[in-house]
């Protein structure tokens, strides 16, 4: 309001109004600055790996994705109902990608949002366990309304991590919403949580209502790097 209450006066000055639609104004400004300065903060605040959007995402690149199913998630009532997302596929489909897009528009509807790799966010927990500040870490991860976790399924975890990580999904079940990618089918993921009993305990929570994304299909970046390779011949 400070910055621009001269000009905004000038400028009301000339077009003969009123002080009450020149007050409209400056506040208008200060709380479109205030939400854009809060949006930002709130991107900053998740972590993401890159800023990737729906616009650069090419749905005709996996023929059984559905559209519109990703674009009803990107309005973010699963996050109100607490349920879940799991993007599960080979890599190199735009699980990451999707993964950020639906987070930013969380971070847009004024959700806070956290990002995680798999194997960061389990490092995070045991570093926070060994320096006695669990509760906190998991504390701060309680208030968010989405937690994403990318990348399950590359490194498997020790028992203690694995059971912090069950710690965190299994806190969140129905009071939370989690996202998940993986290149594991569910069907593997005891490589990952050691133990079938607490990988079953793990996906009854996770899936039980949960939007399930299949996305194998070739790899993006493979086809992106073909295609590239054919046109520096074609030269
Ligand atoms: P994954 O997490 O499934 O391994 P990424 O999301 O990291 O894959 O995608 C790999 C790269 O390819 C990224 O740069 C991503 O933006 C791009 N990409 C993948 N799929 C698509 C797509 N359908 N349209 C546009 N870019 C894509
Ligand atoms: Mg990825």
């Amino acid at each position: 309001m400070s910055a621009e209450y001269a000009k905004l006066a000038r400028d009301a000055a000339t077009a003969n109004e009123g002080y009450p639609e020149y007050l409209l104004r400056l506040t208008e400004l200060e709380v479109a600055a205030r939400s854009a300065n809060a949006l930002r903060a709130r991107i900053k605040q998740a972590g993401f790996p890159v800023l990737k959007d729906f616009d650069t995402y090419d749905f005709s690149a996996l023929a059984h994705l559905s559209k519109p199913k990703i674009l009803e998630l990107a309005r973010g009532e699963w996050i109100d109902q607490h349920t879940n997302c799991c993007l599960v596929g080979n890599p190199g489909t735009g699980k990451t990608h999707l993964a950020v897009a639906l987070g930013l528009a969380a971070c847009r509807q004024g959700r806070r949002v956290r990002f995680f790799t798999a194997a960061s966010l389990v490092t995070q927990l045991e570093e926070a366990q060994k320096a006695y500040q669990l509760d906190r870490f998991l504390g701060h991860l309680d208030k968010t309304d989405l937690l994403i976790c990318d990348e399950l399924g590359y490194l498997s975890f020790s028992r203690t991590g694995a059971e912090l990580l069950f710690q965190v999904f299994a806190d969140r079940y129905e009071r939370a919403s989690l996202l998940v990618t993986s290149n594991l089918p569910f069907s593997d993921w005891g490589q990952v949580f050691q133990g079938e009993r607490m990988t079953a305990a793990l996906l009854d929570r996770l899936t039980h209502r949960c939007h399930i994304f299949e996305m194998n299909g070739e790899s993006y970046r493979f086809r992106e790097s073909v295609k590239a390779s054919k046109k520096e011949k074609g030269k």
